[in-house]
C-alpha cells in the first residue's frame, strides 16, 4: 500500500488474533496504524494484566474469544483506553484438517467455539460501543474459501462449517445493524502464507497448488489486510453484507 493515506484517521479499532507477528491479524494492525487508527489488539497469547495503556497508538489485551466473560472484559478495557470503538475485525481463528471419519464431538465443538461463537462473543461485547460510534462504524469478519468450495485443503468439515457460519452471521448482522448505522462485511481468504499454511503442503503439492492459482502464488497477510482496510474504511461506505474473495483466483464463482 503506497504512502500514508490516513484512511482510518481518527478511527478506533479492535482487532482480534493479532499477536502472531506472521499472521493476518498482525498485518491488519500494522496497516491500520499506518492509516492513522488507534488499535486495541486482542489475543489469548497476551498475558492478563490489570491495566495496559495506549503506547504508539496500540494497546495489547488478553482475550480468549471463545469465552464471553473474557471478551466482555477486553472490550470494556479497549473502549475505555481508545475512548470508543468504530471498527471491529474478528480475525482470531483456528484450523484443523481432521476428516469427518476421525472427527470427535469435542474437536468439532472447539472449532465452532473459537471461530463462530468467538466472532459472536466479541461482536456482542463490542456492540454497545459500535452503536454509539458517530464515525461510520464497521465490522469485518474473517471467512474462508473453505466455506465457499466445500471444505479446505487444510481445513476439515468443522472448519468449513465454522467459517460458513461466520459468513451467514455477517450477512444477518448487515441486515440487522444497517438501519442502526453499522456496516458488516466479510473477507474470504484463500491460501495465505501464515503459520496456518507454511510448510504444511510439502514441496510438490505446494508447486501443484500454485500452478492452479491464476495469480500463481499464495497470498500474503498484507494482501488480506488491504481488503480488510477497504471494508473497515469509508472506501466501502455503501457496501454491507458482502464477501470479498482474496484468493488469487483460486476459487472463482
Ligand atoms: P494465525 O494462527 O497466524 O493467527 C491466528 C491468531 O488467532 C493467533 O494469534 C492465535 O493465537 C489467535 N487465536 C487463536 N485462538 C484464539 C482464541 N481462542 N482467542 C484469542 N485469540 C486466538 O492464523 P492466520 O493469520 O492464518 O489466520 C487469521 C484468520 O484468517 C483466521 O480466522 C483464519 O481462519 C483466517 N484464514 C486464514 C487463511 C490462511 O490461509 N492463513 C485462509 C482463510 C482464512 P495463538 O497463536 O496463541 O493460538
Amino acid at each position: 500500500m503506497a504512502g500514508a493515506l490516513g484512511l482510518l484517521a481518527g478511527k478506533r479499532a479492535v482487532v482480534t488474533g493479532g499477536a502472531n507477528p506472521r499472521g493476518i491479524g498482525a498485518a491488519v494492525v500494522e496497516l491500520f496504524l499506518a492509516q492513522g487508527a488507534t488499535v486495541a489488539v486482542l489475543d489469548q497469547a497476551y498475558p492478563e494484566s490489570a491495566g495496559p495503556a495506549l503506547a504508539q497508538g496500540r494497546v495489547d489485551l488478553h482475550c480468549d474469544v471463545s469465552q464471553a466473560a473474557s471478551c466482555e472484559a477486553a472490550l470494556a478495557h479497549a473502549a475505555q483506553v481508545l475512548g470508543g470503538v468504530d471498527i471491529l475485525v474478528n480475525n482470531a481463528g483456528i484450523v484443523a484438517a481432521t476428516r469427518i471419519w476421525d472427527l470427535e464431538e469435542d474437536e468439532f465443538r472447539r472449532m465452532i467455539d473459537v471461530n463462530l461463537t468467538g466472532t459472536y462473543n466479541v461482536t456482542h461485547a463490542a456492540l454497545p460501543a459500535l452503536l454509539e460510534s458517530t464515525r461510520r462504524p464497521a465490522i469485518v469478519n474473517l471467512g474462508s474459501t473453505a466455506a465457499l468450495r466445500g471444505g479446505g485443503l487444510l481445513g476439515g468439515s468443522h472448519y468449513a462449517a465454522s467459517k460458513g457460519g461466520v459468513i451467514s452471521f455477517t450477512k444477518a448482522l448487515a441486515r440487522e445493524l444497517g438501519p442502526r448505522g453499522v456496516r458488516a462485511n466479510c473477507v474470504a481468504p484463500g491460501i495465505i502464507e501464515t503459520d496456518m499454511t507454511l510448510g504444511k503442503f510439502g514441496e510438490n503439492w505446494e508447486q501443484e497448488l500454485k500452478q492452479g492459482i491464476p495469480l500463481q502464488r499464495f497470498g500474503l497477510p498484507a494482501d488480506v489486510a488491504q481488503a480488510i482496510l477497504f471494508l473497515a474504511s469509508d472506501l466501502s461506505s455503501y457496501s454491507t453484507g458482502i464477501v470479498v474473495d482474496v484468493n488469487g483466483g483460486f476459487h472463482i464463482h
